[in-house]
């Protein structure tokens, strides 16, 4: 219950197929909040109908025989201007899709615990400014007041170490000696997203060193190997393409995805499809299975020895590998871990609930820190946390766009994993005299050539003193927040004084675009 008439404080694991509510107690624990089928995973998907949004496991079901009318993996089209097809006939952002989600969430959970406002949003660490500010505005749709993003990885290890600590047992306990840490590799890999991230784990800080991963892999593409197969088999033996009716293709891929589960535990599973009076029975094997799925493996671990690298460290100095995300469940996840890290990943984290339950503990830190002080923990809950240190880096480089000779470069400011908070500054030109804005193209990602990088929008100095001549100076200046959002300052170089400074984003909602959706997400029916 809510302490003293306080708003609980919550955390919210948002994935790609389920999502996950956890509350803090006022004694500072985490607990999932189970939805109203007693169940703590809600998946990710909606059945709209009328003014009625079905949201959960009914929902993904109606996908085999309603396809038209459900939503899921959205969280893959988050950032895009629209979620990537119709549904009932009518188009949505991905924002509002989400918030239908996460009014669920909130929904269910009140009825057990009392009203939830303030909550702490978990986004894979790979995310950049665009999706991280569509998962905030997702939360303000939905009626949150949303105190903070944190990435995924960030909050599995901090449930894992603060939880370990106060249990006294495993690795996680040796923390709480002076001087304690460890070195943990994080691998996370959920349904439609993967990364890694290498952290220093400490009593009472939590550093991250290095992350990298990418927002298009996950369990899904796991499932969409069986699909293939499933669908080659079915052209060879009949002639025709299961795949080409998108009814038939959504059951396959539900039935993908049961299969690929039971090839978790058990050495083979039948297969049975059937299109238009045709049937092909098929046994796969989870050999087989991991033949179809070998480069998506060789993928992720691509990625890890990167990230290793990046921290500037070897396996060796890897001290715990833990796994988080449902798909890490696949026994050839730990296999290949195992093989490159020299020492057996760590599965004894619950790997669906850990994120959701650091996600409340990082709202406690925040409470704690006396920025939210009207939140719910009392003195002692309120102590473990309150001098907690979590520090992040950023994942994509940051840049602005410039001339250089005849092409656009991206001229980078802050590189990737670079600790956060962080600033840097670049001076700019005006071009014409007497102009009195400068418009800055702001870049996150990797690339040289400027095209080929995320234009997060444009940086608009505006408000520039009159009659500025030709050439006067004027800096930007580009922030990373420690929660991975972008902010810019600017100064008028010739007069000292601050000018106006906003990032327009191209797709991005306006607060008054947020109000008229979370008008419509209001009025519905969320069951
Ligand atoms: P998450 O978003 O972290 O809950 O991960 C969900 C993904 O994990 C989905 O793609 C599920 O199909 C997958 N998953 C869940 N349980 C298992 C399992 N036992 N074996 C393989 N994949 C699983």
């Amino acid at each position: 219950m809510a302490v003293g008439g306080k708003d609980n404080l919550v955390g919210i694991d948002l994935g790609t197929t389920f999502s996950v509510i956890a509350q803090l107690d006022s004694k500072a624990n985490a607990t999932t909040i189970p939805n109203k089928d007693g169940d703590p995973l809600t998946a990710s998907a909606i059945y709209l109908d009328g003014d009625t949004a079905v949201v959960g496991k009914a929902a993904k079901q109606a996908a085999a025989v309603d396809a038209g009318k459900v939503a899921q993996f959205v969280k893959r089209d988050m950032g895009q201007p629209v979620y990537s097809r119709r549904v009932a006939g009518r188009l949505f952002r991905p924002e509002t899709l989400s918030a239908i989600i996460l009014r669920k969430l909130k929904q269910d959970a009140e009825r057990r615990i009392g009203p939830i406002s303030k909550a702490v949003i978990t986004v894979p660490a790979f995310f950049d400014d665009t999706r991280r500010k569509a998962t905030e505005d997702a939360g303000r749709i939905a009626g949150l007041d949303v105190i903070d993003i944190i990435n995924e990885p960030t909050a599995a290890a901090l449930a894992y170490a603060i939880e370990g600590q106060r249990s006294g047992s495993g690795p996680a306990a040796a923390l709480d000696v002076p001087g304690g840490s460890l070195t943990a590799l994080v691998y996370d890999l959920g349904g439609g997203t993967f990364d890694v991230t290498v952290v220093r784990l400490a009593a009472k800080r939590f550093e991250t060193l290095a992350t990298d991963g990418a927002v298009q892999l996950g369990g899904k593409d796991w499932d969409e190997k069986i699909v293939q197969y499933v669908a080659e088999e079915f052209r060879r033996r009949h002639g025709i393409d299961p795949l080409a009716d998108e009814q038939r293709r959504d059951a396959l891929a539900a039935l993908a995805e049961r299969s690929k589960i039971l090839l978790s535990d058990l050495p083979q599973t039948p297969i049975e499809c059937f299109h238009q009076e045709h049937a092909l029975n098929l046994v796969l094997t989870r050999e087989q299975f991991e033949e179809l799925s070998r480069e998506l493996v060789a993928q992720t671990q691509i990625v890890s020895e990167l990230v290793v690298q990046q921290a500037k460290l070897n396996w060796g100095q890897i001290d715990r590998v833990l796994l988080v995300g449902g798909s890490t469940r696949m026994p050839m996840i730990k296999e290949m871990l195992g093989r490159v890290a020299g020492k057996e990943a760590d599965d004894g984290l619950d790997a669906d609930q850990v994120v959701a339950r650091g996600a409340a503990l990082h709202a406690g830190i925040v409470a704690a820190k006396g920025r939210e002080s009207d939140l719910a923990l009392d003195e002692s809950g309120a102590d473990d946390l309150k001098d907690v240190v979590v520090l992040n880096v950023n994942a994509h480089s940051l840049g602005v766009e410039a001339l250089k000779g005849d092409r656009y470069v991206n001229a980078v400011l802050i590189p990737k994993n670079t600790q956060l908070p962080y600033a840097a500054s670049r001076v700019f030109h005006l071009t014409q005299a007497g102009a009195t804005r400068v418009r800055v193209k702001v870049l996150e990602g990797e690339s040289p050539v400027a095209a080929d990088n995320i234009q997060i929008g444009e940086c608009l100095v505006s408000q520039l003193p009159p009659r500025l001549p030709a050439g006067s100076p004027v800096q930007v200046r580009l922030s990373y927040g420690e929660n991975g959002r972008i902010s810019v300052v600017a100064l008028d170089m010739t007069g000292g004084a601050f000018a106006h400074a906003e990032i327009q984003r191209e797709y991005g909602l306006t607060d008054d675009d947020i109000e008229r959706e979370a008008e419509f997400v209001n009025r519905l029916k969320i069951r």
